[in-house]
């Protein structure tokens, strides 16, 4: 009587079988290869290449040649300042983002066992002086000028 029918774990959409995943990209993740489902998929694809070459464009230009300019409202914010732009008032804005962010950091603190003890972050940010804290700043001074130390002579 059907009792011990295996349980089918998820329904493939067969072409035609009113399933309403046709057309979409979800129609062809389950199975389907009908036309409007490959075609779903098609357009999916394309959309996710768009969106990657966009997002791997973004972050060349690091010195902020041949970004976007900032627009009239984006001066005198951070935002204008992540653009590019280092016009006086979005280099302000940058600014005092940094310290806002900064003294909200050092409210809170660094517990005693937070793992990102060794850092020199954690030695400028918190003022920590704990050993593997203060070995990590002079492994960065000490790099610093030995690099500097190179380029002189
Ligand atoms: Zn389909
Ligand atoms: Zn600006
Ligand atoms: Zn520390």
């Amino acid at each position: 009587m059907g009792y011990h029918q295996p349980r089918q774990p998820k329904r493939v959409p067969s072409p035609g079988d009113g399933d309403p995943r046709h057309g979409q990209y979800a129609g062809y993740v389950a199975g389907c290869r009908c036309r409007p489902c490959t075609n779903a998929a098609v357009d999916y694809q394309r959309f996710m290449e768009q969106e990657r070459k966009r997002r791997a464009a973004r972050p060349k230009n690091p010195d902020g040649k041949g970004r976007r300019a900032a627009g009239p409202n984006d001066h005198g914010s951070a935002y204008g300042y992540g653009l590019g732009c280092r016009c006086q008032t979005c280099r302000d804005a940058n600014a005092a983002r940094a310290a806002a962010w900064l003294a909200e950091v050092q409210q809170m603190g660094i517990a005693p066992d937070d793992p990102r003890h060794g850092t020199r972050y954690v030695y400028l940010t918190f003022r920590c002086r704990c050993q593997p804290c203060v070995e990590a700043n002079r492994e960065y001074v000490r790099a610093w000028e030995l690099r500097r130390a190179r380029q002189v002579g």
